[in-house]
């Protein structure tokens, strides 16, 4: 995970931790490989800038140099701040504090790893939050998608509202509640419709689902690869419907971390989760920290 951006920083570093004494044009000279290593990783250009302002500030600051390891002092704030570009210290989980059943709502395009990330929740709920879940899909759009949750279902022991083909994803979203209160679940995760593109038919269906199932979380669901693609997702999505946070699929395959990276800032969205491979456990909450630190090695 985000071994070519790691890479370069971690060059970049240990030529600074290899020196004892560390001068104000030396830092410059650093933060310029840094200002590079970041915009190659596709992280947003007005984000790499404020970043590249605030840890030059800092690290120039007298104590820093004159301390008997600036080097370590400079590693030091540059990891502070790219906690804080990541979304701060905290793990920001769900909020599930609602009466049941609590709706969850997953929105994304087609392909961003929206199903598969839907079932990966229920599991996590089931096993590990000891809910009561269960999932709806909402997509009448791509034929063989109702099928695909439900077989996901069947998988992680997560039941799926039953198909009824011809119902549209309001009327679905209506069932689905009604089922959910009669069967005493806690969860209900309404998998909306994805398409190639963000459209405006898209983004009015997704309004009157979230309008009638008035969901707790709305999780934006995108692909870690398409880097600044990712983010204006989130910006559309987020323009249109209160997004209550991103997770971020296919962090196992990223090298480059420019999505991860650039959320928060830009949207000012939360990453709430990474989704780390296929496998219908492969979900981890977003730890900023622990990210920063694989990316300074
Ligand atoms: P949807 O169209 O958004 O519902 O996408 P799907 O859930 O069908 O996922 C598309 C493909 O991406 C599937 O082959 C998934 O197994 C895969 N996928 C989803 N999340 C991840 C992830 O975190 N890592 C990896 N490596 N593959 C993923």
């Amino acid at each position: 995970m985000f071994d070519t951006l790691s890479d370069r920083l971690g060059g970049v570093f240990d030529k600074l931790r290899g020196r004892g004494a560390l001068k104000e044009q030396d830092v410059v000279d650093a933060m310029r490989e840094v200002r590079i290593a970041l915009l190659e990783a596709d992280v947003a250009l007005p984000v790499v800038r404020r970043f590249i302002d605030e840890v030059t500030e800092k690290a120039v600051g007298q104590s820093v140099l004159r301390s008997v390891t600036p080097g370590q002092q400079v590693v030091k704030i540059v990891n502070d701040a790219l906690v804080d570009m990541l979304g701060g210290e905290e793990t920001v989980g769900l909020d599930l504090v609602a009466a049941p059943p609590v709706v969850i709502m997953m929105v994304g395009l087609q392909g961003s790893g929206k199903t598969t990330t839907t079932a990966k929740l229920a599991k996590l709920l089931r096993e590990k939050h000891g809910k009561k879940a269960m999932m709806a899909s909402l997509d009448v759009n791509r034929p063989a998608a109702q099928d695909q949750l439900k077989v996901l279902g069947e998988q992680v022991g997560v039941a799926t509202l039953p198909i009824i083909v011809g119902q549209q994803p309001v009327e679905i979203a209506t069932r689905a509640l009604n089922a959910a209160k009669l069967q005493a679940v806690d969860v209900l995760l309404l998998d909306t419709a994805g398409r190639l593109h963000v459209d405006q038919q898209l983004m009015d269906e997704m309004k009157a689902v979230a309008a009638i199932s008035n969901p707790k979380e709305t999780l934006l669901v995108v692909d870690s690869l398409t880097g600044q693609d990712a983010v204006n997702v989130a910006q559309s999505f987020g323009s249109q419907v209160d997004l209550t946070g991103v997770i971020l699929t296919r962090m196992d395959g990223d090298a480059r971390g420019g999505a991860a990276l650039s959320m928060r800032a830009v949207t000012g969205k939360p990453i709430k989760f990474a989704g780390t491979g296929e496998k219908m456990d492969a979900i981890e909450p977003f730890h900023p920290g622990r990210v920063a630190g694989r990316i300074l090695g």
